[in-house]
């Protein structure tokens, strides 16, 4: 389905990142692992990805950086030639209610996750505009759609990704490039196991399918609206949340 295209994944060391990369992989694509400069994860997730019969590489660097996000897509032009497929996975909380929430926790998150993005569309855009093919999905989340006490930082920035997801499809679909948003609820990750277990059951039990998600399931429809099965969808956001939200 996805033989011989080139796929970035940010934030793909571990994680739901790390299961699209998988997941991308065993459709036949060659994968550029990006993570933080210090990640302890993204060598070995590159050996998994190369076992699968692709070819793999890491870049390292920080979404916030502007020359790192250069770097990115530089390097990945020289190894691979083009850029297909781009994943915006990379993404922080840092949760607490607004009235205590400090102003460095607001700006890191929306550093992060929503410039971050931001910058990488922005650096994207160019190689496959030149290519006039390409295809943007953008990791949400459902709080980004139905807000979250808590998470003022982090729905703030899930909310702007889905606009930039709306706006990048409607700038950009004139020169073949769709651009899509995910919406995961709540799944199984580092990020979620660290919340406390009485928040863990409110959730599963407003959950009509009544289970928490896994990272396959998400990297499922990432493949989907990576590949031509989604040739006529763009601006869309997918919620993958066993029912959460409808
Ligand atoms: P995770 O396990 O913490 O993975 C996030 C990845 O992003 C990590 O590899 C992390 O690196 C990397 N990262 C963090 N800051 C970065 C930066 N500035 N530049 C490049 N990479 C960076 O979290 P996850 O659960 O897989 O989340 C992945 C995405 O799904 C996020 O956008 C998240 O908001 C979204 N999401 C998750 C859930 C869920 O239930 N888990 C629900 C909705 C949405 P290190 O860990 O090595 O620092």
């Amino acid at each position: 389905m996805l033989k011989g295209k080139t796929a970035i994944i940010t934030g793909s060391g571990r994680g739901i990142g790390k299961a699209i990369a998988l997941k991308l992989a065993s459709y036949g694509a060659n994968i550029v692992i990006n993570d933080i400069p210090q990640s302890d994860y993204a060598d070995d997730t590159c050996e998994e990805i190369k076992a699968l019969g692709v070819d793999s590489i890491v870049i390292k660097g920080d979404v916030r950086n502007k020359d790192d996000v250069d770097a990115l897509i530089k390097g990945t032009l020289d190894k691979f030639g083009k850029i297909d497929i781009f994943v915006n996975n990379a993404g922080i909380t840092r949760d607490g209610l607004m009235i205590r929430m400090s102003e460095e926790d607001w700006d890191l998150v929306l550093d992060i996750n929503l410039k971050g993005a931001f910058n990488c569309i922005k650096a994207v855009a160019r190689p496959m505009m030149k290519q006039r093919s390409g295809v943007i999905v953008n990791i949400a989340s459902i709080v980004g759609v139905m807000g979250n006490p808590g998470q003022a930082n982090y729905v703030a920035s899930k909310a702007g990704l889905i606009g930039l997801t709306k706006t990048t499809a409607k700038e950009l679909s004139s020169r073949g490039i769709r651009c899509n948003a995910v919406a995961p609820g709540f799944i199984r990750s580092a990020m979620t196991d660290v919340l406390a277990d009485d928040v863990k059951q409110k959730y599963l039990d407003a959950i009509p399918l009544a289970k928490f998600g896994e990272t396959e399931q998400i990297a499922d429809v990432v493949a989907f609206l990576a590949s031509d099965m989604s040739s006529y969808v763009t601006g869309q956001v997918i919620n993958v949340d066993g029912g959460l939200v409808m």
